[in-house]
C-alpha cells in the first residue's frame, strides 16, 4: 500500500538523516527513495530559519521529481551562543563535513565567551516539511532539550550526537542504539506530528 501514489522522496543527501527517516517510516510501509538516489540537485539553503530551509528542500525535490517529498532541516542550538550553530550546524563542519571540528568549535566559542562548556544547556530542533507534487507544503517541528558534554562519547548516530546528552539521560545520543534515540529525538517528535497530520488527510488513508 502506498498512500502517496508513488514513492515518497526524502529530500536529503545526509546519510545519517536518511537512515533515521527511513527507519521512522518503516512501520507505515511507504515506498521511500532518497534525493541522492534520484540524483536530484541539493538546493541552496538560503532560508533564515529551519522551517524556511526545510520548505526549500522539500519543494525543490517535489517539483523536480513529481512526487511527494519530505525534507528535514535541523540543528543544534546553544542558547549561550545565541542559538548557534542553529541553521548553520552542517556548515560549521566545513566542506569536508568534519564534525570533530564542528564540536570543537562549539567548545571554543563557549570558552571564548567565558561560558562553562561542560553541562551547557542545548537543544536539537528538527522541522520536517512535506510538499506535494503540486507544491503544497506542511511543516512539523520537534525539539529535544539536553546538555552538552566534552569530550565526545559514543559512535552511533551522526553530527553532534557525541556531545549531546538528552534531558533525563546520562548517555549521549551517540551512545544510544538508534531505536532508543528514535524514542526521544527532535526528528522523531516532528515525525509524530507528521504522522498525525497524515491520518487527517485523504492522501494517507492507509497510514
Ligand atoms: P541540514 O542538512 O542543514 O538540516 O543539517 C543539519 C545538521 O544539524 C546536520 O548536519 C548535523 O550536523 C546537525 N544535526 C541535525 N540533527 C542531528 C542529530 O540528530 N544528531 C546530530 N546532529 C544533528
Amino acid at each position: 500500500m502506498n498512500p502517496f501514489g508513488g514513492p515518497l522522496v526524502i529530500a536529503s543527501h545526509n546519510e545519517g538523516k536518511v537512515k533515521e527517516i527511513r527507519q521512522l517510516l518503516e512501520p507505515f510501509h511507504i515506498t521511500v527513495v532518497s534525493a541522492a538516489t534520484l540524483r536530484l540537485p541539493e538546493p541552496d539553503e538560503t532560508g533564515t530559519s529551519f522551517a524556511e530551509n526545510a520548505v526549500i528542500k522539500s519543494t525543490s525535490a517535489a517539483l523536480l521529481s513529481g512526487h511527494f517529498s519530505l525534507a528535514d532541516d535541523s540543528g543544534l542550538c546553544v542558547p549561550a551562543l545565541d542559538g548557534a550553530p542553529g541553521i548553520y550546524s552542517a556548515r560549521w563542519a566545513g566542506p569536508t563535513k568534519n564534525f570533530t571540528l564542528a564540536m570543537e568549535r562549539v567548545h571554543k566559542e563557549l570558552a571564548a565567551k567565558n561560558m562553562e562548556p561542560e553541562g551547557q544547556p542545548a537543544s536539537f530542533i528538527s522541522v520536517l516539511s512535506l510538499t506535494s507534487p503540486a507544491g503544497q507544503t506542511e511543516t512539523f517541528e520537534g525539539i529535544v532539550q539536553g546538555t552538552l558534554t566534552f569530550t565526545p562519547r559514543g559512535s552511533e548516530g551522526f553530527g553532534y550526537d557525541p556531545i549531546f546528552v538528552p534531558e533525563g539521560y546520562d548517555r549521549t545520543f551517540a551512545q544510544m542504539p538508534l531505536e532508543e534515540k528514535q524514542t526521544i529525538s527532535h526528528r522523531a517528535r516532528a515525525f509524530k506530528k507528521f504522522v498525525a497530520y497524515l491520518k487527517t488527510q485523504a492522501i494517507a488513508e492507509a497510514v
